[in-house]
């Protein structure tokens, strides 16, 4: 049986290493604040945001919730980013994805201030992390690194296996274990073989979308798996897109889903405000 991969425990120690961050700010009078803008009214982006507001709180981080209706336009919104990134006393600015398909998102994530970009978005974070000088890295990829640095995982050296080719999860993710020595291979919904490249991997890294798709019985026995995955199965249930039951036999840890990758994504954004208030 694998070594459970304790999501909540460990993003605990980690908003908590935050909050000590954010102490020290406020003790020479500055206090991190993290803009938030919601645009229109999809459900699961509340709950996103409303679970953000709650770990901003518990590490001491201010939020300002910017809600705009669903009929905002490119221009309308570039504007409220144009303020926010005016706006001194804000150190983090968070446009919450997916926009409604009349905004231009890549031209609304381009107009943050890269020193406010704590999503790591932006092209010039992206580009950062390419040249091993990264800022803010995407939370998602850094709390998958930060998982397998509190399970001990060796890196160096190891094969590594991140499908999903995403700019916001797979790439940086491919960057971040490049940089930490694996040797890193990726795929995607083109790769001819997936099987046999899942089980070469002694670090697996799975962000798809796509419900329970990578079986146990393709896994490396004794690989470390990180399931990226948020997916709702046939059964209803939250499901990643790693098959649990099938791989937890066979790995020699795994990330649960939920409980996994997704509270250290939020712990994640905590710490790259906490990082962007040090600027000032
Ligand atoms: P995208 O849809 O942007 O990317 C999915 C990737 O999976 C693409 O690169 C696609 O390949 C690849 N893919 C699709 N089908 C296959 C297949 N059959 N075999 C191999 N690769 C395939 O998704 P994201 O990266 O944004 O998210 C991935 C998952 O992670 C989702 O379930 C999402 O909900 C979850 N997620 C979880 C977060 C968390 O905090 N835990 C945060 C962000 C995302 P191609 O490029 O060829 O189309």
């Amino acid at each position: 049986m694998a070594e459970l991969i304790d999501g909540r425990a460990i993003s605990k120690a980690l908003l908590a290493d935050v909050a000590k961050t954010v102490e020290q700010h406020k003790a020479r009078g500055v206090q991190p604040k993290l803009a938030v803008v919601l645009v229109g009214d999809d459900p699961a982006s509340a709950v996103y945001v409303r679970n953000k507001g709650k770990r901003a709180a518990e590490a001491g981080i201010e939020t300002a919730d910017h809600r705009l209706g669903a009929d905002t336009t490119t221009e309308g919104l570039l504007g409220v980013v144009r303020e926010l990134n005016e706006d001194p006393s804000v150190d983090g600015i968070l446009v919450q994805l997916p926009l409604p398909p009349q905004i231009d998102a890549d031209a609304v994530l381009l107009s943050i201030d890269p020193a406010k970009d704590v999503d790591g978005f932006h092209p010039e974070n992206l580009g950062r992390l390419m040249i091993g000088e990264p800022r803010f890295v995407a939370c998602t990829p850094l709390g998958c690194m930060k998982m397998l640095e509190a399970t001990g995982t060796e890196l160096s050296g190891a094969k590594a296996l991140v499908v999903g080719r995403s700019t916001i999860v797979g790439k940086p993710m491919a960057q971040l274990l490049l940089a930490a020595n694996a040797t890193v291979t990726m795929a995607h919904s083109r790769t001819r073989d997936l099987p046999a490249a899942v089980a070469e991997a002694d670090v697996l890294v799975a962000a798809v979308g796509r419900p329970r798709m990578i079986q146990g019985a393709w896994i490396k026995p004794g690989a470390t798996v990180i399931d990226v995955g948020i997916n709702r199965g046939e059964d209803g249930k939250l499901c990643g897109d790693v098959d649990f039951a099938t791989a937890v036999e066979r790995a020699g840890a795994i990330t649960p889903v939920p409980g996994g990758v997704g509270p250290m994504t939020i712990a994640c954004l905590m710490h790259n405000v906490a990082l962007a208030a040090s600027r000032r």
